[in-house]
């Protein structure tokens, strides 16, 4: 069983960092991807572009946690993508809070970073209008500028870069935003935990907040959300409890 799990591991090195992809991960964000209402060749094909921008904008995340950390405290990071998302170790290295600090922000921030380029790129090749009609559409379904026939062609369902630019914007300006939240053991609960006097205070500010986002979640009919932040809620409320 165990040898078998190896083999599916995927492993490799990238600007001296080790990098892990278990199998687990791969199962998680296909179902996010929709793969459980992938019936058509094209809804799979849909499934699998999502999965691939998934993975490569979870890998700059860590990366910009991985190289920062390793440029301002030294020690050896590490990079591990499992059922629950990325995660960035860093082996023996040593910070003060100001750098850890910009080690946390930077994962989301090599996020927003990847999207500037990717908006960079939409304005060289739609003009400025059209770069940003198609950055608020994959952002939040609107065009804010009237609208070429050019970027109407792009924006049509069925048009495949669309797929890709789509779920580009949408993966690295929704999941980096979210994770800015103060709720541990997302990247802005470790923010908001440099500041706090007690871990007890941290986890008390995490569990209020991760509760109300799940409120918030459950009004907008967002099921899988919802089950996210009550469980994060859930976790911290028990934690707070325990330091006690
Ligand atoms: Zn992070």
């Amino acid at each position: 069983m165990l040898r078998a799990h190896r083999e599916i591991m995927l492993r490799f090195s990238l600007f001296g960092i080790p990098v892990t992809i278990q199998p687990w991960f791969w199962v998680t964000i296909a179902l996010l991807g929709g793969a459980l209402h992938s019936a058509t060749p094209d809804a799979l094909l849909e499934t699998l572009i999502f999965m691939v921008v998934a993975a490569i904008s979870i890998l700059v995340h860590e990366f910009g946690h991985a190289l920062t950390g390793r440029r301002l405290g030294g020690g050896y990071p590490e990079v591990v993508l499992w059922a629950f998302g990325g995660l960035a170790y860093n082996h023996g290295g040593r910070f003060t809070r100001w750098q850890r600090f910009w080690m946390i922000l930077m994962g989301p921030g090599a996020g927003f970073l990847f999207l500037g380029l990717v908006a960079i790129a939409l304005i060289l090749v739609f003009g400025f209008q059209g770069g940003c009609n198609i950055l608020t559409v994959g952002a939040i379904g609107k065009v804010v500028f009237p609208v070429s026939e050019e970027v109407l062609a792009f924006l049509q369902p069925h048009h495949r870069p669309w797929w890709v630019v789509s779920s580009v914007i949408w993966i690295n300006l929704w999941w980096g935003l979210i994770n800015l939240l103060p709720v541990l053991p997302l990247d802005g609960g470790r923010i908001a935990e440099l500041w706090m006097r007690t871990p007890r205070q941290a986890y008390l500010l995490s569990a209020t907040c991760a509760g109300g986002v799940a409120l918030l979640f459950l009004g907008r009919g967002d099921l899988y959300a919802t089950l996210l932040f009550g469980f994060l809620a859930f976790q911290s409320f028990k934690h707070f409890q325990e330091l006690r």
